[in-house]
């Protein structure tokens, strides 16, 4: 099969006619051949998407728009094992997690934001002579950048606002993980959206990523992907004064105090630290535990891990798939080699395990415990994504924030304990855009979303998105 790109509502090879192999991570074996695009391929989408913003799709109503996304989840709903067995094979995670969270998740971006925008609220500013009031306007052609970990959830999540508020879209989708991306482009337009709406170009970063950021018929860039990536596209995106939001890295700390219920912290840091192999931005992969439980706690997720099954991601008992790539889990590895050299002890994991063709060519890591590392090491603020998580006692509160805030990024953090106070002073004095307590990845779509530090610019979610896929316009009207 050939995945090509999908520009002005129809399938389009790349201009070049080049193609580049997508393999199933957890075999090895070629999923499809990809559309290897480049800034031709870009202006064609932007080109096409200008077109429709600038043509029927200007004449649609907000309630119109919103009853295209509610058509648009009923469509990924109806085709919920297919699209979770598509990303499963293309990404190498579970096919019961892309089932029960990844495709259930992105119809719930359409529907929400179909309702959030039916209900938007939007202010007005009375003076004794005047009236102000705030319309939004969409932007125009917008560019969604995705990273590879978690491929339809990210892009619905960006998409079903850019849509909402009226926006046309050019998505790049990570090279890594193509595959729903053109589900979603056909599903988008046999739902009735008007042909270049939504547009996708698939390939590598620095030909088709970065021709999309310095396009000038792009007028907003929204990019979820790693921190020194997001560096670069702020570097052209920035003097172009393009509308940009950042969703970047993250190393997000796990706080444990001694009153914590310990059964269901410990369960639920181990989950935060390898759900979907550790590849999530959210995961907590450092560890904070206060000294009189940290025993308990080590042992306590190192039985955690080892009894994740890593396996087949098809198979319905598996709890840990392929990481996404050979390459990324030489990368993985390399860090638990690191965190040897720095003077941990691995409890668990880290290693290969043996698995019958044809998944002995798949990209499979056993989850690693590792402890005895000093905070500030390599291993303990670089972000792994991946199934390593690192384990520190504390002796004081003061002690904990400090090593919580210690690292470059600030995306999230879960703290745990049953002193009320205390949750509340400690979370609102750490460096972070998100905190749980008592929970881990607890998501309401109507809250902020994002990061502060290297972990990004800018928040999504509920109102957030939609301010920021559209210009606020004030307009004032004298009375007189
Ligand atoms: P990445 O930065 O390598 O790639 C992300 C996307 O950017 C891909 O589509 C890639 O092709 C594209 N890209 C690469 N170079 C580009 C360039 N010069 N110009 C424009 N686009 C370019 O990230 P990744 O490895 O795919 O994803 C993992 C990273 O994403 C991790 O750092 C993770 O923390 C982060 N992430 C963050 C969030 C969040 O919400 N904060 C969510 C998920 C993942």
């Amino acid at each position: 099969m050939t995945l090509h790109n999908f520009i002005g509502g129809a399938p389009a090879p790349a201009a070049s006619g080049q193609t580049f192999d997508n393999p199933n991570p957890a075999t090895g074996q070629r999923l499809a051949k990809v559309a290897r695009s480049g800034p031709a391929d870009v202006d064609a989408a932007a080109q096409a998407a200008r077109r429709a913003f600038e043509g029927p799709w200007r004449g649609w109503s907000a309630n119109q728009r919103a009853d295209l996304l509610d058509r648009i989840a009923d469509a990924i709903e109806a085709r919920l094992d297919e699209l979770a067995a598509l990303e499963s094979a293309d990404q190498g995670k579970p096919v019961s997690l892309a089932a029960t969270v990844d495709i259930p998740r992105a119809v719930a971006n359409f529907r929400f934001f179909a309702g959030a925008a039916r209900h938007q609220q939007l202010p007005s500013h009375p003076m004794a002579q005047a009236l102000n009031y705030t319309a939004r306007r969409p932007v125009g052609v917008f560019g969604l950048i995705t990273p590879w970990n978690l491929p339809l959830y990210l892009l619905t999540w960006k998409t079903a606002p850019a849509l909402a508020m009226g926006n046309t879209v050019v998505a790049k989708p990570s090279e890594l993980t193509p595959m729903t991306a053109g589900a979603l482009a056909e599903i988008i337009h046999g739902c009735g959206a008007p042909e270049g709406v939504f547009n996708v170009v698939h390939g590598f970063g620095a030909e088709a990523g970065q021709a999309l950021v310095a396009h000038p018929g792009v007028k907003g860039i929204s990019f979820t992907g790693g921190t020194v990536t997001g560096q670069r596209v702020a570097a052209t995106a920035a003097p172009m004064f393009k509308k940009l939001s950042l969703e970047l890295g993250g190393k997000n700390a796990t706080v444990i105090f001694a009153d914590a219920d310990l059964d269901r912290a410990i369960a639920t840091a181990g989950a935060a630290a390898f759900r979907n192999q550790g590849e999530i931005c959210l995961c907590g992969s450092r560890i904070l535990v206060e000294r009189p439980v940290y025993d308990r706690v080590l042992m306590g997720l190192t039985e955690y891990a080892s009894s994740l099954t890593v396996g087949p991601p098809d198979h319905p008992d598996t709890t840990i798939g392929s990481l996404v790539s050979l390459d990324h889990r030489a990368k993985v590895e390399g860090y638990v080699a690191l965190a040897r050299e720095e003077g941990g002890t691995v409890h668990c994991g880290g290693t290969r395990p043996a698995l019958p063709a044809p998944y002995d060519q798949g990209a499979f890591l056993s989850p690693a415990v590792v402890s005895g590392l000093p905070i500030s090491c390599r291993t303990a603020t670089e972000e792994i994504f991946g199934p390593v998580v690192t384990v520190h006692p504390f002796d004081t509160e003061a002690e904990a924030l400090e090593m919580a805030n210690g690292v470059r990024y600030g995306l999230s953090a879960s703290v745990w304990t049953n002193n009320l106070r205390r949750g509340h002073r400690f979370s609102e004095a750490l460096d972070v855009g998100m905190v749980w307590v008592n929970t881990w990845m607890l998501r309401d779509l109507r809250v902020p979303f994002g990061g502060v530090k290297d972990s990004g610019v800018g928040r999504e979610g509920g109102d957030w998105s939609l301010e920021f896929y559209s210009e606020n316009k004030n307009i004032c009207i004298h009375l007189g």
